[in-house]
């Protein structure tokens, strides 16, 4: 059966079929890089990164670009109020978010692409887009994108635009705007005394460029003017998608992007998590409940990425217990690894090439570890062939070997309770936590936890 995933642009479920059949072309929004992203933001990236393993599981080679926004409305502002040149400020955050993506399990992309490194690409794509009258300067300086001159502005968002093409006129410089308020959007933000040092000189005029012209030149600079899979969570839809769209395909005449797919919200209460919103939680909140950040990847995979998820504590802390007693099951298998079941694979693979069908795919796991027809090494190496796609990582579970000297530290509070001295078993105690374990008495006897 052959890969097929929903595709925004003709809302429906298509087979997928690269333009170059050896390599996927595949380009993901990445964050702006002005605080920590929040869980939810991080459903794109554990989407991007899923989709991404199931091609590779399928045979692909995939060439995969994320951006990282470093210069735009919300950096600037950000930036300043924290009395930090703009690259400071994007500096550490890229620098946060390289780490959380690692503790996700999240697969590197070929190459992480900073705005700021694109400016005279983007300069170019402006420049083709006036020669083309399908941009214009206003008398501030700035460039904007004449959305009445391409026809099939609107084509993504499915937005029945004629009406509102004809009354637009309007122009908006800021990034991030909403439906109803569809117009004329910048592409080069001339320079105001707000941007202070931020700005570049040139054959523009002194500016810098708008949020939704740098995905446009990263992803052509990087992967040619047409590619296969472009990611982002819905709300990249309107107008950032759109309007890369109209950019990229105004600048070149052809086709940008062949399959557009995208992950729904995480929602909190019903609501959508957002900073606006101030409902949001970062993967430090989870961490600092004690909270494995596999546990929430694990915790989205039991949803298909196109459908909603609400997010409350005790599911997460649900995920975190059904993830541990998969790991438990997969330790209990022993060291030596057999053969994948080919039955059982058959059935995966048609889950997941249906649209990454990850809750089915993950009940056929469950499948595999309790099916008692099935050798303890075939077993592992069946769920090591799964985990590819799933990146739970299985592959780096090991028994856990503790230090001696944890060890006799525990022997010795033994020692000192049975001699009742519990002052001493205290200190002891202390001492094992500051090694990096908790001690736990329990009818068996004491129980070493890793802190
Ligand atoms: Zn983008």
């Amino acid at each position: 059966m052959a890969l097929k995933f929903f595709n925004t642009l003709t809302r429906t479920k298509e087979d997928f079929s690269p333009i170059n059949k050896k390599e996927v072309l595949f380009y993901t929004c990445g964050p702006t890089v002005y605080g920590y992203p929040h869980i939810g933001n991080y459903r794109a990236y554990i989407f991007a990164d899923t989709l991404k393993r199931v091609l590779i599981y399928s045979g692909y080679k995939v060439k995969h670009i994320m951006n990282l926004t470093d210069v735009d409305d919300k950096t600037i502002r950000d930036s300043q109020k924290e009395n930090k040149t703009l690259k400071e400020f994007t500096e550490f955050y890229t620098k946060e978010f390289k780490k959380d993506i690692e503790s996700l399990n999240i697969i590197n992309p070929k190459k992480f692409t900073k705005a700021t490194d694109y400016i005279d690409e983007m300069v170019a794509i402006i420049k083709k887009l006036l020669k083309k009258k399908l941009a214009y300067k206003s008398k501030d300086g700035s460039i904007y994108f004449d959305i009445k001159k391409f026809k099939n502005y609107g084509e993504l968002s499915h937005l029945v635009l004629e009406n509102q093409k004809e009354n637009a006129g309007g122009r908006i410089v800021k990034d991030e705007y909403e439906k109803d308020n569809i117009q004329d959007f910048a592409l080069w933000k001339a320079w105001d005394e707000k941007d202070g040092d931020v700005f570049w000189e040139t054959e523009l005029g002194k500016g810098r460029p708008g949020w939704h012209i740098e995905c446009s030149a990263m992803s052509m600079s990087n992967l040619g003017d047409q590619i296969d899979i472009h990611t982002g969570g819905v709300d990249n839809i309107f107008p950032h998608h759109e309007n890369e769209k109209a950019q990229s395909e105004g600048s070149t005449g052809k086709q940008f992007v062949k399959y557009w797919m995208h992950n729904e919200w995480v929602l909190v209460d019903s609501k959508k998590m957002a900073k606006s919103a101030q409902n949001f939680y970062t993967l430090r909140d989870l961490v600092n409940k004690g909270i494995n950040p596999i546990a929430y990847r694990f915790w989205l995979l039991m949803a298909n990425y196109r459908t909603r998820v609400n997010f409350v504590w005790e599911a997460l802390e649900g995920a975190e217990t059904a993830l541990k007693r998969l790991y438990g099951l997969y330790m209990e298998l022993g060291d030596s690894i057999g053969k994948v079941n080919k039955e059982y694979q058959k059935k995966f693979k048609e889950f997941i090439d249906d649209d990454l069908d990850t809750p089915r795919a993950l009940t056929v796991l469950w499948d595999v570890l309790k099916d008692e027809n099935i050798t303890n090494a075939d077993k592992k190496a069946t769920v090591l062939d799964f985990d590819k796609v799933f990146g739970l990582g299985f592959e780096n579970l090991k028994e856990e070997k503790i230090p001696a000297e944890v060890e006799k530290l525990v022997k010795e509070r033994e020692q000192a309770r049975k001699n009742k001295d519990f002052q001493k078993s205290d200190e002891l105690r202390k001492e094992i936590n500051s090694l990096g374990y908790e001690v736990k008495d329990t009818a068996e006897g004491p129980r070493l936890q890793q802190l």
